[in-house]
């Protein structure tokens, strides 16, 4: 049987799509079907090119009511694509919108749903997926029993897909209708962060928490970013406070990241924050209680007061740079 990975027309096919890729790939060559990617949204010649290199086939939906994304109406559309594709599984990646989509999809399709992969295998024909449970805690196994499995999926948990010598696959655009009204209306849309790189692409991120005691000393940690090529994440304390976007947000309600090296500055550690960093390969933290959770997790801590240890480490890594 046939998998499905759903791409958004206006994202890359960054590190995240390609590992949804990679594990649709492993599923289709399990199941003995073919690999089809979805690219819904506004026309994105690129994306549909780069998919075509990966995947067997390449469904495009781009109709005009598809130009900005509006939960309803992409819902439809996939719905339709998906009722007609028969798919063993549909593949999501973990951004918003796929979140969004992901559960409905599924009941629509009468089949069954799971978030946050981190592993999929098949055992007797049944679709399994790994993920982490209480807050990084556990890793939970289900089986999906109803078919189509939807399952969004951790960014860089899979390998990516390889990639064929040029664009082969055929790329196809259904006809989908999508004349429904949408039952809700986009009043506003305010844009955060336009142009910035994904978090959960990030290779070095700095992260500031409560302990910082407000939004300036934000501006020190970008200073260290700006110098190691690393980007600025937060606490949900630090996130809810107002110091920093919501966007910034690490945790189990927020980003889960996947860098080679995480500094968490002035953060408690606990369990819910810890869960968005499960997959660091290396945490540092700089904390002043000896006694904070971060320092069982992190493989180098300064148990110090942050206001002695950020201007440092800019004059040595401002050093290193000259
Ligand atoms: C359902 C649910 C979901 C949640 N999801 C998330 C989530 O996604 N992400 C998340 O982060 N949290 C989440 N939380 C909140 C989480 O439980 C913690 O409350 C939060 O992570 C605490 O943030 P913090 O460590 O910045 O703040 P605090 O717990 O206040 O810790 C501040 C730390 O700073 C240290 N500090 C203070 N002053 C200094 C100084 N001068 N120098 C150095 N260190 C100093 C303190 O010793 C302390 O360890 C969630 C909670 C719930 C219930």
């Amino acid at each position: 049987m046939d998998i499905l990975i759903i791409s958004f027309s206006n994202s890359d096919y960054d590190r995240a799509a390609q590992g949804v890729a990679g594990a649709g790939r492993n599923l289709a060559t399990v199941l003995g079907g073919r690999l089809r990617a979805v690219v819904i949204g506004p026309g994105n010649a690129a994306m549909n090119s780069r998919l075509a290199a990966v995947a067997d086939e390449v469904i495009v939906a781009d109709q005009a009511e598809l130009a900005e994304y509006q939960p309803e109406i992409f819902l439809q559309a996939l719905t339709s694509i998906c009722r007609d594709a028969a798919p063993a599984a549909v593949l999501f990646g973990n951004d918003t919108y796929s979140q969004e989509l992901a559960p409905r999809l599924a009941h629509r399709l009468s089949g069954s749903a799971a978030g946050d992969g981190i592993e999929l295998a098949v055992d007797n024909g049944a679709i399994r997926v790994r993920r982490s449970v209480y807050g990084g805690k556990a890793v939970a196994t289900i089986e999906l029993k109803r078919s189509p499995a939807v399952l969004w999926l951790r960014a860089r948990a899979f390998e990516p897909a390889p990639e064929k010598d040029s664009a082969t696959a055929a790329i196809t655009r259904p006809a989908v209708d999508l004349s429904m009204r949408a039952p809700t209306q986009i009043i506003e849309r305010k844009s955060e962060g336009a142009g910035e790189a994904r978090l959960e692409d990030a290779r070095v991120i700095i992260s500031g928490g409560r302990g910082l005691g407000g939004p300036e000393p934000f501006a020190d940690l970008q200073d260290v970013a700006g110098l190691i090529g690393a980007q600025l994440a937060a606490s949900r304390a630090a996130c809810d406070s107002g110091w920093c976007p919501p966007s910034w947000q690490v945790g189990q309600t927020g980003k889960k990241v996947a860098p080679g090296l995480y500094i968490a500055v002035a953060i408690r550690g606990a369990s819910q924050h810890m869960a968005g960093i499960s997959d660091a390969r290396v945490i540092a933290a700089i904390n002043i209680d000896a006694d904070a959770p971060i320092f069982k997790h992190c493989r180098f801590g300064i148990v110090e007061d942050y206001k002695n240890v950020i201007p440092l480490l800019k004059e040595k890594l401002a050093a290193l740079q000259r």
